[in-house]
């Protein structure tokens, strides 16, 4: 932030910004495993999504029903994978829409942030190039977490968002492999390879670098065992996703009974911060559509809470968590 450079200026201070951008982009493409070549920076990953659906709107498309909503509601027509009742998405469900709808794009995500189950990518990959299609991948919730490699993942094009790895929010990545057809979604000035236009955000970009450098996917590991914990040691809770391969920081579940709002704000008095497993819009507090598509009951969907931990969480933490929630369990169910 002490840099004022315009990153395309070509005066000193804004060869200095430029620097940044660009040490940023070698980062995140070693992260990676791409050529910094490939990386788009963005707002966000809501961002990176919608000029990827967006422009293959006019053609048709398929996204799993477990994506995140910059990827659905970017695309209302695109018909949904479906998903097994462990969260995975149904690599026979893919292949028969694959087959009837000859789709010009495939968007899965690799991990899905509400339930934290792991996709099987490299095979949705294989299905979708045998149908000559374009694949998307929403890696959001992967970067950090589990090896990344866009190129053996089988993509062509992959998004991911800085605050999701330990960066600054309003800051992502758009990375399109060379060949895939470019996608613009903001138009204007030349910057990022005339792909996507307006100043460059040097402090987010510059953040969202460090996030990629400091990356420890072995820290990240080690919360399995918290999360694992907290899991055992809460009865009568129902875990979504729990036979699936997940990343080791997410849990998501349901107490029978009591609403998720209700646990929530308890437990946001508490001082613990978690989030429901159900969107509030509009005033109005909808089912999760990801436990909906793994076809969790309506009643029990409403229950869910999604806790993630955080690589500074400790078991000291999720003593305090299990301690806590037993207690307000005993209150709520009185
Ligand atoms: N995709 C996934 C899987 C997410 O979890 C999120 C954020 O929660 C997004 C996309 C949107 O990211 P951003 O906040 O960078 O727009």
């Amino acid at each position: 932030m002490r840099h004022v450079g315009n990153a395309s200026s070509i005066h000193s201070a804004g060869r200095k910004a430029r620097a940044i951008v660009e040490d940023s982009r070698k980062a995140l493409a070693a992260l990676c495993h791409t050529d910094s070549k490939n990386v788009i920076f963005t707002s966000g990953a809501t961002e990176a999504n919608n000029a990827v659906l967006r422009h293959f709107s006019d053609v048709s498309v398929i996204a799993s029903g477990i994506e995140h909503p910059s990827v659905l509601e970017a695309a209302p027509n695109a018909a949904r994978i479906p998903v097994l009742p462990n969260g995975v998405i149904d690599l026979e469900g893919l292949e028969r829409l694959v087959h009837a709808k000859s789709p010009a794009l495939v968007s899965a995500m690799m991990v899905n942030n509400e339930t934290g189950v792991i996709q099987p990518v490299e095979d949705i990959a294989r299905i979708v190039k045998k149908a000559g299609a374009k694949f998307h991948c929403d890696a959001v919730q992967a970067a950090g977490r589990i090896p990344l490699d866009f190129h053996a993942a089988g993509c062509d094009y992959m998004t991911l968002s800085a605050h999701k790895m330990g960066g600054p929010m309003g800051v992502g990545a758009l990375l399109v492999a060379k060949g895939a057809p470019p996608v613009k979604l903001i138009y204007g000035g030349g910057q990022e390879r005339r792909q996507r236009a307006g100043t460059e955000n040097v402090a987010g970009i510059a953040g969202m670098g460090a996030a990629a450098k400091n990356a420890d996917i072995d820290r990240y590991q080690k919360l399995a065992l918290l999360r694992d914990r907290l899991e055992t040691e809460i009865s009568g809770i129902t875990v979504f996703g729990q036979d699936a391969p997940r990343v080791a920081n997410t849990t998501c579940f349901a107490l029978c009974g009591v609403a998720a709002d209700t646990q929530l704000m308890a437990l946001d008095l508490a001082g613990i911060a978690v989030s429901s497993g159900s969107a509030c819009s509009s005033g109005s507090v909808k089912a999760s559509h990801v436990l909906e598509a793994m076809g969790v009951d309506s009643d029990l969907a409403g229950c869910a809470l999604r806790i993630s931990l955080g690589w500074t969480n400790t078991a000291a933490d999720i003593e305090t968590f299990i301690k806590t929630y037993n207690k307000l369990k005993e209150t709520w169910q009185r």
